[in-house]
């Protein structure tokens, strides 16, 4: 069967020049970084080799990047690591509603420590004002972190002028670039952001690695106690194999990007313009233009997002949903409800992530299955009442 993975947002297929680049560490280079003989050294060398690749990509110095286990915890160690840091200053933390989990729920655990957060709005866009920051700034805010691009719906956040009033403030200022490195440019100092997180997964790299940029002078408290590795930011002995493959893919990245966003948004319009030709009452999700150049998410009227899923799976189709089914009910995206999107049509909605291997064949092949799917599910349901059929 034809299969088409649509679900890059999700995690992505190792580049294979990653992979070449990470199999000596598993063999020969295998050292472990802290020791001081050959093999140690070897290992160090590789490791700090991938720090400079790193940081240079995303404009910063070597000695601001913590490698960590990926985007989530690099998320938990930039804001636990500053909410613990600065609690004698403040308590106060601003955030936006429509964060990862991995941003939301370090959130929610703080507000039980004692620290109080609040959760921006967003427009139907998806996009934060800087004025609501601006606005929501109190003598005790410590920490602002809103994410680069969401997720779900691919909405760029106005992240330059957020970090204007958060240097202007003196607040540090963390943003979850998860989503958006290696997809649009990422600079730490056209930002003036203090904190970045990264995962490696999401870019071509391999699982289990990401990175935390934090920006010199800036302290945090660590979120393990035991070794001295990553200037005592991060204990464990370093996944050597895995920061060998981020650095690579983050050279790869940035040799490649432009050329790939351009790529990858023609594949993006001809997948949103053949929908809203092929399939009717579909409705797009995110902003028009501020959006990542892979991600299209669409409402199907009158249909489960998730029944749509299954049925596109079962023609060789990845994609995803945003809601999530916790505990055998179907919650609807807390992303799409904070956009204001109507319940209904967010259970109807579905992400469609683009990715390096996608085709102009793929995008044709999912133009050709979904709108017979979508029809057939609509026949049977319940609350579809087309727009075009007189009422
Ligand atoms: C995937 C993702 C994360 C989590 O990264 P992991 O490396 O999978 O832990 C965090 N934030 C965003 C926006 C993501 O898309």
């Amino acid at each position: 069967m034809r299969r088409v993975y649509l679900d890059n947002n999700a995690t992505t297929p190792v580049h294979p020049l990653v992979l070449e680049a990470m199999i000596p560490f598993f063999k020969e280079t295998f050292g472990n970084a802290s020791s001081v003989h050959y093999f140690g050294q070897q290992a160090k060398k590789a490791l700090e080799e991938s720090r400079e690749k790193v940081a240079a990509f995303i404009g910063a110095k070597a000695g601001e990047i913590v490698f960590t286990s990926g985007g989530t915890e690099s998320d938990n160690l930039a804001i636990k690591g500053v909410a613990y840091a600065n609690r004698a200053k403040g308590r106060h933390i601003i955030t936006s509603s429509i964060e990862h989990h991995a941003v939301l729920n370090v959130c929610k655990q703080l507000e039980k420590k004692g620290f109080e957060v609040t959760y921006l709005p967003v427009n139907r866009y998806g996009e934060v004002s800087p004025e609501s920051v601006e606005d929501a700034i109190r003598p005790d805010t410590i920490l602002i972190t809103v994410m680069h691009a969401n997720n779900e719906v691919g909405t760029l956040q106005p992240i330059d002028a957020i970090g204007k009033i958060a240097k202007a403030r003196q607040i540090l200022f963390h943003t979850d670039a998860v989503q958006s490195v290696g997809k649009v440019p990422v600079n730490v100092d056209s930002f003036n952001v203090d904190l970045l997180s990264l995962s490696s997964h999401k870019i071509y790299g391999p699982k289990g690695v990401g990175a935390l940029y934090v920006r010199r002078g800036t302290r945090i408290l660590p979120l393990f106690q035991g070794g001295h590795h990553e200037r005592r930011r991060r204990a464990g002995t370093e996944n050597v194999p895995g920061v060998v493959g981020l650095g690579r893919a983050c050279e790869l990245a940035a040799e490649n990007m432009d050329e790939e966003a351009g790529k990858l948004l023609a594949l993006m319009d001809r997948l949103q313009s053949g929908l809203e030709r092929k399939v009717e009452d579909v409705l797009l999700n995110g902003h028009p233009t501020k959006r990542l150049p892979n991600t299209l998410n669409m409402s199907f009227a009158g249909v489960e997002g998730e029944s749509l899923l299954l049925n596109l799976d079962m023609e060789g189709i990845a994609v995803s949903t945003g809601s999530a089914c916790t505990s055998g009910t179907l919650e609807p995206s807390h992303v799409l409800s904070a956009m204001g999107v109507d319940p209904q049509l967010a259970q109807g909605s579905l992400r469609f992530s683009l990715g390096r291997e996608n085709t102009e064949e793929d995008i044709d092949y999912v133009l050709a299955v979904i709108s017979d799917i979508v029809k057939r599910l609509r026949a049977i349901s319940p609350f579809y009442k087309s727009s075009s059929s007189p009422s």
